[in-house]
């Protein structure tokens, strides 16, 4: 009983997880009755079992032979047989696509012997050791580890004895030499012959793509991408099918709707004589899909109706990979296909009214990390400054930096945190660390499947391909277009839209999408002056958004500090404050109002500090409350400790220090120093800050409070409906919170008795420490509601300092996998997160209805927010420019 090989036509695109994407697809495509060449996968489990032990599993080299066997009867050729031989495709296919980053081996089976029998078979004697050469060099290259430019340059070399540049003016004789030349390189780097047992060639190669699974680059993409390590690659050999036996065959790559913007038609790239490798390396310059029609309209026919067929199946954008062999459709690969963040946007409504999938399944189909991709800005068109050439826009976006042109310099770049953008003839999977490192792509060479253009919007970085106007000379560093040279470090801007690429800093304009999301659909409308596809797009955008609030549960909150956060918050469809940081209204001329309060010596002179700062506060919650008049708005008491009001210890001692030299320092500086030095504390986040400073400075938190009930009687005079909430920071015991609720409640009462105004002021608190999540069921007892400080309670759960963690060992423990993303960005739902369940339900138990919420800055990662809706919490908040992606993220979680 086989366990570690599937026959295509046995398997189906729900085993993903088994058979890989590919495979999974390929199986799919089999049992459509497409026609795609037989052939069988090796698993998943397969590479799991080599990766864990070094060897392949014995009983694999039995099934791959009983799998053979089947394809050999099913296409009628034996493998590496002396006639008719049949070829094998060997490549990669990871649960999740990992474009490039993984090897394949092409024509195996090939030998001495079959490359004569090929050269029967296909009636064309130079195709058949084209095919041989290929085969020893990409061998050579990915099974043998052998440096790639020892090969090209052989084959340079050949090139110029026969007086040309192009492979395809290259005889039969030239490529017998090619092949003696590769051979000999294989004998002199490994001091073994190049293989010329098919099966051995075979199972090299299937291990050669086991273990690609951990290149240097895979991993890389792996860790950029969030793939787990451990899923392994699935292996599939299938029949050689040939794209370059002629005019009448060729290879193509395709999609069933265009993936850059959405758009429907016919999209794609096709590549006449030419195998499928030299259309995704982006080698050879394509010609656009359409061009197939003229071509060969039965093979376009065929394709067409198989693309339509691909799309109703799978009810989505489908991409897919196909060869012609001498008028013979042949279908290689497909999957649900990658696509710009306004496609997804678009293609996901269009599915919709063509009644082919469901709202609900449109709002899956989008994210939230491609619409704040679509709020990014974009080139002003006003600027005037005309484009220096233009290629094709590949990945939207809008990218300025300096020209680099390889990994090193992109790298270095980033280091110094300086923009750049990579120039490329074309990229390859060795590209991708300066990928990374750049704001953008930009290649003279390649369609918009190139491997530039796939990873790149994978990525959701611009880039711009195929700019073929440009001359690059790596070598000298410099890109020339007409009569302009330009060099590293000479700032350029690329379009990833429109594929334009400017010399200089074309100024950037906010997104239409931006201004959609602040001012509402009919000033994006007007803003955008009938681009029916730009209109489009805002109009997809609102109609999934709106569906999103319709199905959603958590409700969406910003974190604002000031009326002018809060009117934005707002605009963008915030439904209230989650969190105002009282802290930020005491910086810059207000701090020293603190300063004195912390200076005071006197309990006289600390309230007359105090009493001084009432007013403001007032007005600043009136401002506020205004601003969110009608919602819940959530002001919490001081939180920082004292000493973030005060200067920096060094300097003032260096200050007074040196002017006692002088002959005296400034009284009020010695004071400061000495109030530095009393407050100074080695842990100030874990020292006075908090519910604790309340408590040691009580009048500090008292005038917040009277400030909050002030406000809110002077507003309800005026006629309107403030809804403030007071929190305390930093709970760690029941008992604090209760001190502190006395306190206010006692603050609150005389202010409406005062006033004659009756006043009902939720008091509540924030969990963000360890014990205060472990005892919510007490702490409910005196909180009205509860809401989540995940900075601080990550901070306090791992032991990381928010503050220095990130610049310290955080690149290591990414590196060597403890950790896949910093826990500050997307919460750590296994820890962390696990407390915040044992809040929220600990919270629930006292008090069923307890409201709660998060605030940390969790509240708007769209992972997180799948977490806190699972785990029953009734709102986010986040900052104002994520309100629009939170409320997405919560529509995607509930339904
Ligand atoms: C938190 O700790 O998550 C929080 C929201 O408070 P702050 O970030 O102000 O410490
Ligand atoms: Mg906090």
């Amino acid at each position: 009983m086989a366990t570690y090989v599937t026959q295509f036509s046995e398997g189906n695109k729900d085993q993903k997880d088994l058979l890989g994407g590919k495979g999974a697809n390929l199986a799919e495509m089999v049992n459509m009755g497409l026609p795609v060449p037989p052939g069988f996968t090796i698993s998943t489990e397969a590479c799991k079992a080599y990766l864990r032990t070094g060897e392949v599993p014995p009983t694999l080299r039995v099934e791959v032979t009983m799998a053979l066997r089947k394809t050999e009867d099913t296409i009628g050729r034996h493998f590496g047989a002396d006639e008719e031989p049949l070829l094998l495709s060997v490549r990669s296919g990871a649960k999740f696509s990992m474009p490039g980053m993984m090897e394949t081996v092409l024509n195996v089976g090939l030998n001495d012997r079959s490359v004569q029998g090929l050269a029967t078979f296909a009636n064309d004697e130079r195709f058949a050791w084209d095919s041989y050469r290929r085969l020893i060099q990409m061998f050579g290259k990915t099974v043998l580890g052998i440096e790639g430019d020892l090969f090209s340059e052989a084959l340079d070399a050949i090139k110029a004895a026969a007086g040309t540049t192009q492979d395809t003016d290259l005889t039969a004789d030239d490529h017998k030499k090619v092949v003696a030349a590769y051979k000999q390189i294989i004998l002199e780097e490994t001091g073994e012959e190049f293989p010329q047992d098919p099966r051995d060639q075979l199972d090299a190669a299937i291990e050669a793509v086991f273990n690609s699974w951990n290149t240097e680059r895979a991993r890389l993409y792996r860790r950029r991408e969030r793939i787990a390590d451990d899923l392994g690659t699935a292996v599939n050999v299938m029949a050689m099918v040939f794209g370059n036996l002629g005019e009448d065959s060729g290879t193509g790559v395709c999609f069933t709707r265009d993936p850059s913007t959405g758009h429907g038609g016919v999209y794609g790239d096709y590549l006449p004589n030419a195998q499928g490798e030299d259309v995704v390396a982006g080698i050879r310059n394509t010609f656009p899909l359409t061009k197939l029609e003229e071509l060969d309209p039965t093979s376009y026919a065929e394709l067409r109706a198989a693309m339509r067929r691909l799309e109703t199946h799978y009810r989505d954008l489908c991409d897919i990979e196909f060869t012609i062999e001498r008028g013979k459709l042949w279908m290689l690969q497909t999957r649900v296909g990658k696509r710009t963040p306004a496609a997804a946007f678009r293609v996901a409504t269009q599915l919709v009214d063509e009644r082919l999938i469901t709202l609900d399944e449109a709002l899956g189909r989008v994210s939230g990390q491609q619409l704040s991709q679509l709020l990014f800005p974009h080139f002003d068109a006003k600027s005037g400054i005309s484009a220096l050439t233009k290629g094709l826009g590949a990945s939207p976006g809008a990218a300025v930096g300096e020209i680099v042109f390889d990994n090193a310099s992109a790298i270095a770049h980033q280091k110094e945190g300086k923009k750049c953008i990579l120039v490329r003839r074309e990229t390859s999977p060795e590209d991708l660390p300066g990928m990374i490192a750049s704001v953008g792509v930009l290649t003279a060479r390649g369609g918009k499947t190139s491997h530039a253009a796939v990873v790149a919007r994978g990525m959701g970085m611009c880039a711009v391909v195929g700019a073929e106007a440009m001359k690059i000379s790596t070598s000298e560093r410099t890109v020339q277009v007409g009569d302009t040279q330009l060099g590293e470090g000479d700032v350029i801007a690329i379009d990833g839209a429109t594929g334009e690429v400017f010399v200089g800093a074309v100024p950037v304009v906010d997104s239409p999408v931006l201004t959609y999301i602040s001012e509402g659909i009919d000033a994006a409308e007007q803003a955008v002056e009938g681009d029916i596809e730009t209109l489009d797009l805002i109009r997809s955008v609102d109609r999934l958004l709106r569906y999103a609030d319709g199905v959603r549960r958590l409700r969406v909150r910003a974190n604002a500090d000031t009326a002018e956060d809060a009117v934005r918050a707002r605009a963008r469809g915030a439904q209230g404050i989650g969190l105002c940081r009282t802290e930020h209204q005491f910086l810059g001329e207000r701090r020293k109002f603190i300063e004195s309060v912390i200076l005071a010596e006197t309990s006289e002179q600390r309230d007359a500090a105090l009493e001084a700062l009432v007013p403001l506060q007032r007005g600043d919650f009136e401002e506020l409350l205004s601003a969110m008049d009608g919602l819940p708005t959530t002001i919490r008491l001081i939180d920082p400790p004292l000493h973030e009001f005060l200067p920096d210890l060094t300097e003032v001692s260096v200050q007074v220090a040196l002017a006692e030299r002088d002959g005296g320092a400034d009284e009020h500086d010695k004071e400061i120093l000495a109030a530095i030095q009393r407050t100074h504390e080695a842990n100030p986040m874990l020292g006075l800050r908090g519910v604790r400073l309340g408590l040691k400075i009580p009048g500090l938190f008292a005038l917040q409070i009277r400030a909050i009930a002030e406000a809110t009687v002077a507003l309800i005079e005026q006629g309107r409906k403030p809804k403030p909430e007071i929190m305390v920071p930093l709970i760690g015991s029941v008992r604090e919170l209760q001190i502190i609720r006395d306190m206010a409640e006692k603050i609150i009462a005389e202010v409406a008795e005062t006033s004659g105004v009756a006043l009902s002021i939720p008091i509540g608190c924030m969990i963000e420490l360890p014990r205060a999540a472990l005892t919510s069921y007490r702490i409910a007892e005196e909180a009205d509601f509860f809401s989540f400080g995940t900075n601080d309670l990550t901070q306090t759960t791992w032991g990381f300092s928010r503050d220095d963690v990130e610049s310290g060992f955080f690149a290591e423990y990414l590196e060597n996998g403890v950790l896949t993303i910093s826990p500050f960005e997307t919460l750590d739902a296994l820890g962390v997160g696990q407390l915040v369940k044992i809040g929220v339900d600990g919270g629930r138990r006292t008090k069923p209805a307890i409201h709660a919420g998060v605030c940390g800055e969790h509240g708007g990662d769209p992972e997180s927010i799948h977490f806190f809706h699972n785990v029953g919490l009734d709102y986010v908040s986040c900052s104002p420019f994520r309100v629009p992606i939170a409320r997405l993220e919560a529509g995607r979680a509930a339904v």
